[in-house]
């Protein structure tokens, strides 16, 4: 426990994973930290759910990360939480297609046949290391597959300073501008883009959907390695809150912060809980775009850079949990040609759970289409497109489901906004900006929310806050 005489905190608002890091990181620079969450929990866009009817814990939607997210797997380490995520020993995803009168699995994999891996090492570099599984993939004919050549070659090649240019076009477009097809894009591009970006390729810029391949696919040849969470994601929170805590931190939950009062440049107090008021040194704004601009005082609104937060829009995803009276698939999880089901999930294998029944999860990003419709009528369209899709659906039954719809799930990593992905650094001296939609680079993800925390406690222990 440190002891902070009479310095004034820094206060951090919002306990998601950027809020979070950014109080990990002050902390352990011996900092006094007061973190206030409007929830009763901390988590954010990455929490768990006790169902009361099935006594099952789920989570408001399946989260994975890959071995390339470096930065949240330090996270975990440092809190002492990191085998919550289990690593695939190599990319692998099987894709499912339900129209396809042929091969309805096909699988794409970072596995390298015999002689082109030696004692776990792959010996082909990447993206070669990827060749092998796509030469033999089958939801995509021989000539599209040679033509993905004509984009994956550009896209290795690509300086920082060339992906940076391209954010005003979509990646659909620079993709068709690099002969890649609508069909090519909607069976392989949009299959990562989804789930990585919440959006198809069209609504994603060139900038944002490059980066996705560059650090995933023309990296390290383990990069897109897929990591599953094998507890619930609130365990993840829950242990950073007890470390924060553990190491001298104050974590106020189902506290709200209302108003953050300045003092010329510099904020000098907040407003929180029942109308309580604090003094502190320091502030970081550890929210989406929208509520953060809400809580800027203001008189600095219009100016560089709140404005820009004014700018965004956000995307939705829906989970749809459903529990089966027999196990309905094999693989850990899936990928479906099918917009009502891009990615199938067995939570019960994933997380160990006697069984029957059994519990699988559907994840569907970008739901722009499903967002707006009643319970019953997504539950009608997912279990449609489920039935499809998993031939051991036949002849089971659909014993119960949880919709969770999260309208604002992430920004939206749109042509031309990467202008609006702003540093933490701000006009007002002591108050710094963090979030999954900071400019880290990387979309609405986990890594990037740990990232931007980091990078905004870096810029307060720059600035020497020190008690008023
Ligand atoms: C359904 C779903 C699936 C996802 N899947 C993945 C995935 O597979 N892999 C991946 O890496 N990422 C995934 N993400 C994205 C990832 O969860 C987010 O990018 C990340 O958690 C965002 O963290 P954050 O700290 O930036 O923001 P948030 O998580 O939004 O945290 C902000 C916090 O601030 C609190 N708050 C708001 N207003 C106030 C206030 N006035 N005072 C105090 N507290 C306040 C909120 O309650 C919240 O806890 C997914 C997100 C969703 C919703």
């Amino acid at each position: 426990m440190n002891d902070h005489g009479s310095e004034a905190p820094i206060a951090i608002i919002g306990g998601g994973l950027a809020g979070l890091s950014a109080a990990l990181d002050l902390v352990d620079a011996g900092r006094n930290v007061v973190l206030f969450e409007r929830r009763p929990y901390a988590g954010g866009k990455a929490y768990s759910f006790k169902d009361p009817s099935y006594e099952v814990v789920l989570d408001n939607g399946q989260h994975i990360t890959m071995r390339c997210c470096t930065e949240f797997q330090a996270f975990l380490e440092r809190i002492g939480c990191a085998d919550v995520v289990r690593y695939q020993e190599h990319l692998e995803v099987a894709v499912i297609d339900p129209d396809s009168r042929g091969h309805h699995v096909s699988v794409i994999s970072a596995k390298l046949p015999l002689g082109l891996s030696r004692g776990g090492r792959r010996l082909l570099p990447a993206p070669l290391h990827m060749l092998p599984s796509m030469l033999t993939y089958e939801h995509l004919g021989a000539s599209e597959k040679a033509r993905l050549a004509f984009a994956f070659e550009p896209i290795r090649r690509m300086s920082e300073f060339e992906r940076l240019s391209l954010d005003r076009q979509s990646f659909a477009d620079w993709l068709s501008d690099h002969r890649q097809s609508e069909r090519v894009i909607e069976r392989f591009w949009d299959l990562i883009i989804l789930p990585t970006c919440n959006d198809r390729c069209s609504d994603v810029s060139a900038t944002q959907g490059i980066q996705i391949f560059q650090e995933g696919f023309s990296s390290e040849t383990t990069a897109a390695d897929i990591g599953l969470f094998t507890a619930g994601l609130g365990q993840v929170a829950d242990t950073a809150v007890d470390q924060l805590r553990r190491r001298g931190a104050q974590v106020q939950l189902n506290s709200s912060v209302d108003e953050i009062l300045t003092d010329e440049a510099e904020v000098a107090s907040i407003r929180y809980g029942r109308g309580e008021q604090m003094e502190v040194s320091g502030v970081v704004l550890a929210l989406p775009p929208k509520p953060a601009f809400d809580l800027i005082p203001s008189p600095w609104r219009r100016r560089e850079p709140f404005w820009r937060l004014s700018r965004h829009e956000v995307s939705p995803i829906i989970n749809v949990h459903m529990q089966w009276d027999r196990e309905v698939m094999r693989r850990d999880f899936v990928g479906v040609l099918d917009p009502d089901a891009q990615f199938i999930f067995h939570r019960s294998q994933i997380h160990g759970w006697p069984t029957p029944p059994h519990w699988i999860s559907v994840s569907i990003s970008g739901a722009h289409d499903l967002v707006d419709l009643s319970q019953a009528e997504i539950v009608a369209r997912v279990e449609r497109a489920v039935r499809r899709a998993l031939r051991r659906t036949e002849g089971a039954t659909l014993l119960a489901t949880r919709v969770v719809k999260e309208s604002e799930a992430t920004f939206r990593p749109k042509p031309g906004m990467n202008a609006h992905r702003v540093r933490p650094r701000t006009s007002i001296r002591n108050l710094v900006l963090a979030g999954a939609w900071t400019a880290t680079g990387w979309p609405a993800t986990m890594e990037s929310a740990v990232r931007s925390g980091r990078a905004a406690a870096r810029v307060l222990l720059e600035e020497q806050v020190q008690s008023p």
